[in-house]
């Protein structure tokens, strides 16, 4: 038995401008795999099965425009670990989606999977594409040829996808009905994230930003903070950001500041959710309704309580960690924090609950919507919402509690509980 390498984590590379930023997240994913491993007990054997997906497609997908002309866009679907049983993840339409990050975004699907203790591996894909510049039907157009590209090794009981970035229930819809005409039956149990009268669940939209929300709740009490006193800065106002913010609101904490890829608004005395809420686009934009903005960078060192990073991967980085001034940092978004920066946060004491748990409450219910598909019969919203607000109440007191006795951040704790399960169903299946 070969024994497992010491791990070093200032091996982390420093950003250079020569070498992608993703594809740091995917060596920095591999080194706390190796590290969660190790403390785990295993050898070096699990380490090499676990550090890569066991399966990624590259797909090219030619599709006619508006203007008659034809594009050819590249896509993906990565397939972490299926010991567990089939693959589950998003899919994700965004001009820098590449191989490396759809590869760390499917371990990272593994880890949450693990986290709920779900019956699936994680699976991720993407599509290099800006939808932003696309209309209704090219987005169709381009939906269909992706699933018809990929049918041949995803379905119901192989890899379930669902919604991702700048992908929601209609794009879910119309993957829907074509994998169900490839099969020739109506296959409601292939992707998850759908409309409700096409199969969907109670709950499914606001999902991830209930998790997040449960997280806040629980993060408060370690604190000590009152929610009710409680400073949120929210970046991104996308699915996870927007719900957020209404929810937060709605417990009545002040949201002082939100984001959108064009930049931030900030209000000490607290933001008029409501009105944020109707007037932004479906690709999340609200700030250019106004003159004064901030720009991400600025609001992410804004003074509060709680930081809610809810867009993209790589923001706070060792660059700004030290001006971060909120005691808890609750990840939404994928990948927000990278490597250095979470042990900046550590040593300065902030509280970082990370994307793998806080963003855990999408797959939960997608797991929802999927068992229900299989079973035919539906929930209610509050069985639901009851049934996510336990799975996410045990999840956060499982990660504290191993932080705790290890004496390891809340990271590198997420890792450790994520990976067991994918590591034992694969220790028993014979493959290591
Ligand atoms: N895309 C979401 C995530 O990153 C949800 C995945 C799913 O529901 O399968 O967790």
């Amino acid at each position: 038995m070969k024994t497992i390498l010491p791990v070093n984590r200032n091996q982390v590379q420093k950003q250079d401008s020569t070498k992608s930023e993703t594809l740091d997240l995917l060596n920095s994913t591999k080194l706390i795999i190796k590290e969660a491993v190790q403390k785990l007990g295993y050898n070096e054997d699990m380490y090499e099965l676990l550090k890569e997906p066991v399966r990624i497609l590259t797909v090219r997908i030619p599709v006619r425009m508006d203007d008659g002309s034809i594009k050819v866009f590249t896509g993906y679907r990565s397939q972490h670990n299926d010991a567990v049983g089939p693959t589950k993840g998003g899919v994700r339409f965004h001009p820098e989606v590449n191989e490396e990050e759809v590869k760390a975004l499917s371990i990272w699907m593994s880890l949450k999977c693990g986290i709920a203790d779900l019956p699936y591996g994680g699976g991720k894909g993407g599509i290099i594409c800006d939808p932003r510049n696309m209309s209704f039907r090219e987005l169709e157009r381009l939906s269909r040829g992706y699933v018809r590209a990929i049918s041949q090794i995803v379905g119901p009981t192989k890899d379930i996808p669902a919604p991702d970035v700048y992908t929601n229930s209609q794009i879910m819809a119309w993957m829907m009905d074509e994998y169900s005409r490839i099969r020739e039956f109506d296959s409601p149990g292939f992707i998850t994230g759908k409309p409700i009268v096409l199969g969907g669940s109670q709950g499914r939209e606001t999902a991830t930003a209930r998790g997040v929300t449960i997280c806040i709740e629980e993060a408060v009490k370690k604190r000590g903070i009152n929610l009710q006193d409680a400073r949120i800065v929210i970046q991104g106002f996308g699915n996870a950001g927007s719900f957020l913010a209404k929810f937060m609101h709605d417990a009545g904490a002040k949201v002082i500041g939100i984001s959108d890829v064009h930049g931030g608004i900030y209000n000490p005395e607290g933001l008029d959710i409501d009105y944020l809420l109707d007037r932004r686009d479906s690709f999340g934009s609200v700030s250019q309704l106004f003159n004064n903005t901030i720009s991400n960078e600025e609001l992410l060192e804004l003074d509060c309580d709680i930081l809610v990073p809810a867009a993209i991967s790589n923001q706070i980085t060792a660059q700004n960690a030290h001006r971060i001034k909120a005691s808890i940092v609750v990840e939404a978004a994928n990948g927000p924090t990278t490597l250095e920066a979470t042990k900046i946060l550590d040593e300065r004491g902030v509280l970082l609950v990370p994307d793998i748990l806080a963003s855990s409450g999408g797959v939960t219910v997608s797991y929802f919507e999927w068992v229900q598909n299989n079973q035919g019969y539906y929930w209610s919203e509050e069985e639901v919402a009851e049934k996510l607000g336990k799975v996410m109440v045990d999840s956060f007191k499982n990660i504290y509690q191993t932080s705790q006795a290890h004496q390891v951040d809340m990271r590198l704790a997420a890792y450790m509980v994520g990976i067991r399960k994918t590591a034992e169903a694969s220790r028993f299946r014979g493959w290591v």
